[in-house]
């Protein structure tokens, strides 16, 4: 049997919302016994997408997170339901049984990613089911994966060391939205959002763009170095937060520059004379 388990490539995520919508056309209206009731058509968002607004003008980003139900080995929604109401599968998808769970208000607030939402009309707890009824009858991928057009979300079994999700948590590179709250999350992310430093270099005497400076980046045992492009702008990417750095600017013929920063938010330097 297949443990399923989802990768989700923030880089790769355009925030088109197909993935939201996909859900909203599965399950909006739609009663599937066993597995969901009908999520509402407003109020419920069991494939989240979270924009996460970063830095400050003129540097300012925009990431997008597709959040949906973790899939929890350790579930406290799983912990927290009376009477067997919401379960995990041996294949690792988390259900609250759309009968069972009727009345169990306390399920929505054991949720630390907050994704279960309750539903005043029928009492009901609900969330993500992972399409569980569509895999069930044979299909590959929830609605959500099969609509995503840039790839940004790959699904696949955790237990097959040849499928793309194994492949993708092989490589290092994925953690989980909170790996705080220690809940063995079977959906996990590559290149959530870190924190950035950037800053522009211009020549006092010209006042023309120092395109070219060397930018070096030191601090938690790393060292990074960039060119500032041709506008004098550089950037480092995927810095820790909370943490000291140091940025050096030189360049030929002009005083080198060392300027103290701290990741507490994403940083602009704003323009740096030379
Ligand atoms: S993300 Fe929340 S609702 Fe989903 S399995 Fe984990 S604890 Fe339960
Ligand atoms: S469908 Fe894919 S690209 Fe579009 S918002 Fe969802 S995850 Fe991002």
């Amino acid at each position: 049997m297949a443990r399923y388990g989802m990768v989700i490539d923030i880089a790769k995520c355009s925030g088109c919302y197909n993935c939201f919508l996909a859900c909203k056309d599965e399950h909006c209206g739609h009663d599937y016994p066993g597995y969901s009731a009908a999520q509402p058509m407003m109020g419920q968002f069991w494939m989240n997408i979270v924009e996460k607004e970063r830095g400050q003008y003129p540097k300012v980003k925009l990431a997008y997170i597709p959040v949906p139900c973790m899939h929890c080995e350790d579930a406290p929604c799983v912990k927290s339901a009376r009477d067997g109401a919401v379960y995990r599968r041996p294949d690792g998808i988390v259900i609250i049984d759309p009968e069972k769970a009727v009345g169990q208000q306390q399920v929505v607030s054991a949720c630390p990613y907050g994704v279960i939402y309750w539903n005043e009309e029928k009492k009901l707890p609900q969330k993500c089911s992972l399409c569980a009824h569509l895999l069930d009858e044979g299909w590959k991928e929830p609605r959500c994966v099969e609509m995503c057009p840039t790839g940004a979300l790959a699904f696949g079994d955790l237990d097959d060391p040849d499928s793309e999700v194994s492949r993708l948590i092989a490589s290092g590179a994925t953690e989980a939205l909170h790996p705080e709250y220690g809940q063995k999350e079977s959906v996990t992310y590559i290149g959530l959002p870190k924190k950035f430093v950037a800053g522009t270099v211009v020549f006092g005497d010209t006042d023309e763009c120092a395109g070219g400076a060397t930018v070096t980046l030191a601090g938690n045992g790393k060292q990074m170095m960039v060119k500032a492009n041709f506008f004098g702008d550089f950037e480092f990417e995927g810095l820790a937060g909370n943490t000291d750095y140091t940025v050096k600017i030189e360049a030929r013929g002009y005083e080198p520059k060392e300027l103290p920063v701290r990741t507490t938010a994403d940083v602009y330097l704003g323009v740096i004379t030379l």
